[in-house]
């Protein structure tokens, strides 16, 4: 039984089951949503609702995202366990705990320092195996550990995508995977990468928290 008493196996159960429901069917994907219980990653205002699948506040206007998306997202990563990945978005570190099960190698990049702090706190508890956090503008990548196979945005991308993103990503098939267009909402998007050739597929709409950066939203652009 967890610290504060609670037992959420229960609820964990049933939340993995609405995942499910909403086209998340990967093995892999639901045993390490199973294995990273989400009140963890809630900040203790908001715990009640840590299992309803929701998108939460967890501070500086952030959120953390709603779980079923999470999983769609991971799912569309195509993970096989050996890759190097970026995530771009830290937030509280519960996409960053999930993709960690299921990759060989992961950076994780958040604009707001104070998330971070809190990310590893949240994390520190799972001992999982080595994570990079950079604490930076994602939008620019991180060169040093580049190509990249997979890269992860967990916030919402204005039309024009990040080229240090494309340039970082490796052209062996590598994947991008971003929410991009307007700021009301984005389209869940999947760039491919083979040589110097990119496709891309769309997979829905979806509403994030936007992307902040040189190569994302201006701040000024955000006000009014
Ligand atoms: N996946 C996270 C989770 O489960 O908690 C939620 C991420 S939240 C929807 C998006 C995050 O992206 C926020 O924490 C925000 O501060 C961060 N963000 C926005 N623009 C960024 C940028 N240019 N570089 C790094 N992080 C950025």
């Amino acid at each position: 039984m967890p610290a504060d008493g609670t037992d959420y196996t229960a609820q964990l159960e049933s939340l993995l089951e609405q995942a499910h429901a909403k086209g998340v069917r990967d093995p892999r994907v639901l045993q390490a949503m199973r294995q990273t219980p989400r009140h963890l990653f809630v900040p203790e205002s908001h715990r009640l609702y840590a299992y309803i699948d929701h998108a939460l506040p967890i501070g500086e206007g952030q959120t953390i995202s709603q779980p079923s998306l999470v999983g769609q997202m991971t799912q569309l990563l195509e993970l096989t366990g050996n890759e190097n990945v970026l995530e771009i978005g830290t937030g509280s570190g519960y996409q960053t705990a999930i993709l960690r099960r299921l990759c060989g190698r992961l950076t994780t990049i958040e604009r707001f320092p104070r998330l971070t702090l809190q990310a590893l706190r949240n994390l520190q508890p799972l001992n999982l195996p080595p994570i990079t956090f950079v604490i930076g503008d994602g939008t620019c990548g991180f060169p040093p550990y580049a190509p990249y196979d997979r890269i992860l945005v967990t916030a919402g991308a204005p039309p024009k995508v990040p080229q240090p993103l494309l340039d970082q990503l490796s052209p062996d098939g590598g994947k991008l995977l971003l929410p991009f267009g307007s700021r009301q909402y984005q389209r869940l998007t999947r760039i491919t990468k083979h040589g110097t050739r990119l496709r891309a597929k769309i997979f829905g709409e979806c509403m994030f928290v936007p992307l902040v950066g040189k190569y994302g939203w201006k701040s000024e652009e955000l006000e009014g």
